[in-house]
Formats: C-alpha cells, structure tokens, sequence
C-alpha cells in the first residue's frame, strides 16, 4: 500500500467507527455535467423562491474555489431509515428524516471528529467540513466519491443503503487515493416519476421545485400554490413518495443512530392533534428536530392548506 491508500484506508475505517455507513473520496476540482445541469435547472426557474441557490455558483461547482488548496473531497452517508414509520394514509405526514433530532448537528459533530483524527495523524492538513451548511453539491460529490448514484426522484441512492440516507463532505488539502464514481442502476424504472403525485418530476434527475411538495411545505414562505389543491397526499413537512417507491429502498435496515429514533408522540399524533396544534406544544413536541426548519406559521399553513 501506498501512503495515499494508506491515509485513505485509515479514514474510511475511522469514519466507519464514527458510526458512517459508507465513506468514499474524489479529487477536488470542477463539476462540470453538474454546473451545466444546475445552471439550465436555475435559468428555468425551476428553483421556485430558493434564491440562494444562485448565489455563490463559482463555489456550488468547485471546491477550491470555496477552500484553496482544497485536493480531496471526502463523503459519508448516514442512514436514517426509522425504526417505526407513522402508519396509515389518512394520518398527516411527516418526512422520515425529520422524525428524529436534526441531522445536522449530528453528522457535523461526527466530521469535527473525524478532522480532528486526520489531524492527529498529520497535523499539516487543514480542511472544512459541510452539512447543508455551505454551498456544496452533495450528491454530486457523493456520487463521484461510489456511495451511490444520482436516481431519477434527484436523491443519492446507494445500492446497500437506498437513499434514506444524509450525506456530509469533508474536503482537505491532501491526495489520498480515489474511488471510481458508481453506476447508474435506475435502468428502465420509471416507478419514482409515475408516482409523484404533482408531476414535479418532469424529465429524468430534473424536480421542478415549483411543483414539489418538499419544496412547498418547508421551504416555500409564502402561499401554497393552489395548483397543489388535493394533490398533498397528507404531507404537511416534506414529502417521501418518490423515495418510499423506489426498489432500491425495500428491505432496508433502519438506522442504529440513537438520535434518529422517531419521536414516540410524534409518531402517536392523529388529524385532529395536528389540528389543535398550539405553538406550546409544537414547541415541546419538535424542539431539536429538523420540522422547525417550517416554524409554527408554516407548519400551521400547510396543515390548513390540506384541511380546507
Ligand atoms: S418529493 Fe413528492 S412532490 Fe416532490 S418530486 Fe418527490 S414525490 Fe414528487
Ligand atoms: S424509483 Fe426507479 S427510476 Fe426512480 S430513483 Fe428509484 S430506481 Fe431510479
């Protein structure tokens, strides 16, 4: 073994006891399929009010453009999958990656740790680690890097894991040895763009946001768009339909994180708690976990938007 597999065998054996399913790593340098794609996806508009997707573009593509001297972009998936998943279609739905505490403080706390152990085995490298943080194509990354393949709903999607996953990228300024990126399995499955219940999916890896339920329900901050009347399925934060579909995700093993645990009166909660929902109790009921990304008014609005 080399020193870069060497160095690269020891991170990916330490980010496995940090509790990551999988770690793979890809040179740092230009994305250039992705910012061709992201570019058309921004020009069409297709990023509803997500603004901030715009900015920063140089950097969303390249990553030494946001870190110099950047050489390696590290990735890890995180499964999430539930233990216990909210039972039956006439109950409001939450997205299974919400259910638990917030991802981002977990998954950060774990990569501070593994810079940390790099450090510790050469003191000269520097790096930056990023959870939804800071403008990183993750899935991209995670895709070069064989954790997965970019699936037809847009989600990473690994073939031991399926894409009920969270994905951290670690870049730092060392080479190490690379992995190939991995294959496309979607073949000629269409189960994902058939099943969308608002057609957001209009052309292969291609969410016109405008019309996703995930993007209206936690990131839109204005008014639902009434062209989505009777077509939410119950979602009120985020929506998990293409996802749910896919056979890559049958027979998936639920996560053994602690922190991911479904919150037990989350999961027991009815229509008509939902409905008498007060601000003290979405207070104590979702404190630490992802659904206060909505705020109280916006969960508020989408439970209403349903009920109308
Ligand atoms: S998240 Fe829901 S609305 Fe959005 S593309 Fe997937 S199935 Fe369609
Ligand atoms: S449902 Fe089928 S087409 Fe869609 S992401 Fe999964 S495998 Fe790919």
């Amino acid at each position: 073994m080399n020193r870069k597999e060497e160095i690269a065998f020891f991170i990916k054996a330490e980010a496995k006891k940090l509790g990551f399913q999988v770690c793979g790593i890809a040179p740092a340098g230009y994305l250039d399929k992705d910012a061709a794609h992201l570019s058309d996806w921004l020009n069409s508009g297709m990023h509803a009010g997500m603004n901030y997707m715009k900015d920063n573009f140089k950097k969303r593509v390249d990553p030494v453009e946001l870190i110099p001297g950047a050489r390696s972009v590290i990735s890890v998936i995180l499964n999430y999958y539930p233990t216990e998943v909210k039972k039956g279609n006439k109950n409001l739905q939450i997205s299974k990656y919400a259910c638990g505490r917030d991802y981002h403080e977990v998954i950060k706390r774990k990569l501070k740790k593994l810079l940390e152990i790099i450090r510790e085995f050469d003191e000269t490298v520097t790096g930056r680690f990023f959870v939804d943080s800071a403008p990183v194509l993750e899935r991209a990354w995670a895709a070069r890097s064989g954790l997965g393949w970019i699936g037809k709903n847009s989600n990473l999607i690994s073939r031991k894991y399926g894409s009920f996953v969270f994905i951290g990228e670690l870049i730092i300024d060392l080479d190490l040895e690379y992995d190939n990126p991995a294959k496309d399995y979607c073949a000629n499955c269409t189960k994902c763009i058939d099943a969308c219940p608002t057609n957001a999916i209009i052309a292969d890896r291609v969410i016109d946001a405008r019309r996703c339920i995930s993007y209206h329900t936690i990131e839109n901050k204005g008014e639902i768009d009434n062209k989505l009347k009777g077509k939410m399925r119950n979602w009120i934060f985020g929506c998990d339909i293409c996802q749910d579909v896919c056979p890559w995700n049958i027979e998936i093993n639920p996560a053994g994180e602690p922190d991911f645990i479904s919150r037990k009166e989350m999961l027991e909660m009815n229509r008509d708690d939902w409905n008498k929902l007060d601000e003290k109790r979405y207070n104590e009921l979702f404190s630490g976990t992802a659904v206060k990304r909505a705020g109280f008014s916006g969960l508020k609005r989408n439970i209403a938007f349903l009920e109308e």
